[in-house]
């Protein structure tokens, strides 16, 4: 059986490991690898080799830490396949889905190929007598990223492209659900020419995290996965003085209005609440209509394509949706659905018992309508984070809005809408991160950032786009002045602009 090595110094190996984990193929529910998990010296040695290799990065001129991009996205579109396919064997979604995956995270590092003009700093000529005053943007030194199961490429890239741009060392603690494509993603870096222990990959849980957490030479902490863990790791990371951001769980809302064309907004949710098996922080998990016929015409539009959506394995072109990543997963995702029934929703599309021929061990789950949802039951205030779209019917604009805005989470949102009024008075008004018009998952795009509001996220800077370049860096202000504009004398009072 395969094993999955750290990636340390340069090198996969499985250092001082003694423990390990099964990594399953979620489509068979066969086990196909086994992931070494890190110990506290497998930490310290990835932390050492960061620490010797880090310097000298830095000093090494943006232009050419650039260069390591461009050939780093050359080497990745070059394995693009292979990576999808490996992603998609430990995750479940379809290739042409972990394509996106990959691609979504590899737009981030062609944006820090402009590191160059990305870490210029500010220069003010003459800020007093014979006084210029100028800025610069130097590494932290050492960061972390902790990234979640459902993005095992872009998340990862998202962190990781930022950081060694702007000169740290960074640490990737993947997830253990689908820990290769990390791997890989480690040794296309070297290949392209970063020198070894600029970037290291540790595996591992709750330990090594914690190792992290508390590690007195990790100076900055990106972490992305659920609301729990994303609020315990801003608090003990901050607590210890680090810098960090910390991203959390979700439950987008897409707002109906009456004059929406119901095909398109059918279609748009079909993507976005079953698209990779509803297992992205994006992903429209509450419909709502705004109006009694809007309701029944967008549940009439929705239940025959659900009924089409082809559920299947990854290795099947034909697959539109996958299965979820874990057993657990798959049990927990039929217990609410089975709470939703008990507690009065109508399920107008029944995914329950559905079993696949030949793969009647994977974690598939059948895609889930429920309508007449409402703001009480568990299936509304859980992320389900599955193939199950609950319609929330409103009376009005304002009922729809307020029922997105007093969700506790506020990661994305949409509204669907020919109404140019509505459409922004929504974007003005709603208190969500990022927010799409007639757009269902509004992701933006590597030179903008990426950021919920709310319980989805913890901390001041978003990932990728200039936040990503300031949070992977510190400021330093510098205030010259040349002796020939010194005055003779001792001053005693505060310097001031008289
Ligand atoms: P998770 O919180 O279980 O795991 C995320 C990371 O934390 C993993 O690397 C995991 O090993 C680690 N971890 C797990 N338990 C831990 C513990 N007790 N202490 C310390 N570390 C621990 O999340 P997941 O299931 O991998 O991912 C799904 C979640 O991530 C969903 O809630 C989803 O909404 C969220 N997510 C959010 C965003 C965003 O940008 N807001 C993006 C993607 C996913």
């Amino acid at each position: 059986m395969r094993t999955i090595g750290h990636f340390i110094d340069g090198v996969e190996t499985t250092g001082n490991s003694a423990e390990f984990q099964d990594v399953f193929n979620p489509a068979t529910g066969e086990v196909q690898a086994r992931l070494a998990l890190a110990t506290e010296a497998d930490l310290e040695a990835a932390v050492a080799s960061a620490a010797a290799a880090q310097p000298k990065w830095a000093a090494t001129n943006p232009q050419r830490r650039a260069r390591v991009f461009f050939n780093f996205v050359a080497l990745i579109n070059r394995d693009m396949q292979e990576l999808a396919e490996l992603l998609s064997i430990e995750h479940g979604k379809t290739v042409d889905d972990s394509k996106g995956d990959i691609v979504r995270g590899l737009e981030v590092a062609e944006f820090v190929a402009g590191a160059p003009h990305l870490l210029k700093g500010e220069f003010t000529d003459g800020a007093g007598p014979s006084i210029d005053m100028y800025s610069m943007r130097q590494p932290v030194g050492i960061g972390a990223g902790i990234t979640p199961f459902n993005f095992p490429a872009m998340i990862p890239l998202w962190m990781l492209s930022p950081a060694i741009a702007a000169g740290n060392a960074f640490i990737l603690k993947p997830s253990e659900r689908d820990p290769s494509v990390p791997v890989k993603l480690a040794q296309l870096a070297i290949e392209a020419g970063l020198p070894k222990g600029i970037l290291n990959v540790v595996h591992g849980g709750k330990a090594v995290v914690d190792g992290i957490l508390h590690h007195p030479k990790i100076e900055a902490i990106s972490f992305v996965g659920s609301t729990p863990i994303a609020r315990y790791v801003y608090a003990t990371a901050a607590g210890e003085g680090k810098r960090v951001q910390a991203f959390g769980g979700a439950k987008n809302h897409m707002i109906i209005m009456p004059d929406a064309d119901m095909d398109k907004a059918a279609d748009a949710l079909m993507g976005a609440g079953f698209g990779s098996a509803g297992e992205r922080c994006m992903a429209v998990s509450v419909a709502v209509p705004v109006g009694a016929e809007t309701a029944d015409r967008i549940v009439a539009a929705l239940k025959p394509r659900i009924d089409a959506l082809k559920v299947g394995p990854a290795s099947d072109k034909a697959s539109e949706m996958g299965p979820v990543i874990t057993k657990a997963a798959k049990e927990r995702i039929n217990g609410l659905v089975e709470k939703g029934v008990a507690q009065g929703a109508t399920l107008a599309v029944d995914g329950r018992g559905f079993s696949l021929q030949g793969y009647e061990n994977g974690y598939f789950v059948g895609p889930t309508l429920f309508d007449h949802v409402t703001a009480d039951m568990d299936i509304y205030q859980e992320e389900i984070f599955g193939p199950v779209l609950s319609v929330v019917r409103t009376n009005s604009y304002e009922e729809a809005l307020k029922l997105t805005m007093d969700n506790p989470y506020g990661n994305g949102t949409a509204i669907f809408t020919r109404d140019g009024d509505a459409a922004r008075d929504f974007a003005a008004r709603v208190n969500v991160g990022m927010v799409g018009i007639n757009v269902p998952v509004p992701v933006p795009l590597a030179y903008h950032s990426f950021g919920g509001w709310k319980a989805s996220s913890f901390g001041d800077l978003n990932q990728h786009g200039t936040d990503g370049i300031k949070f992977w860096t510190k400021t330093k202000t510098v205030t010259a002045r040349w002796p020939s504009g010194i005055k003779d004398g001792a001053e005693f009072q505060m310097p001031t602009m008289k």
